[in-house]
């Protein structure tokens, strides 16, 4: 990367024209996600497969009890509850957007940092073009 204030003589600015429109875009996109409407859940459904432990049941040599549970997260404890299939469907509906809210919340500091790091290669580079048309030094 060129230090800063200066772009090398190969410095091609759409490169970071094009860059600075894709982060846009994503930065769009984040803003979207965070000004959508519908409510969130702080939480997951999961599969569980467990081994009760009783003596001489299936699971000890076969297949482990399986359940679907709704980990629920949004109190100050995690709480499990064992749910059925249309509400596993209804809570992942509200689970799953929280997730992805939150994976698009901890890009924006980087894709901040990105975004400056291009803008200041494309102000370093028109101060250069400033310079070359700027009038030459008069010498006594
Ligand atoms: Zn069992």
């Amino acid at each position: 990367m060129p230090r800063k204030g200066k772009t090398s003589p190969s410095y091609d600015p759409s490169t970071d024209r094009q860059t600075l429109g894709r982060l846009r875009e994503e930065f769009r996109s984040i803003v979207n996600t965070f000004c959508d409407p519908r409510p969130l859940l702080r939480g997951s459904v999961e599969r569980l497969a467990r081994r009760c432990g009783k003596k001489a049941c299936r699971c000890l040599t076969g297949q482990p009890h399986q359940s679907t549970v709704f980990v629920d997260r949004s109190g100050p404890r995690r709480k499990l509850r064992t749910v059925g299939w249309a509400e596993s469907r209804r809570l992942r509906k509200l689970t799953q957007p929280y997730r992805a809210l939150r994976r698009l919340r901890a890009r924006l500091p980087g894709l901040l940092l990105q975004a400056r790091a291009c803008g200041d290669r494309l102000v370093a580079w028109r101060l250069g073009e400033g310079r070359r048309r700027a009038p030459a030094e008069e010498r006594p």
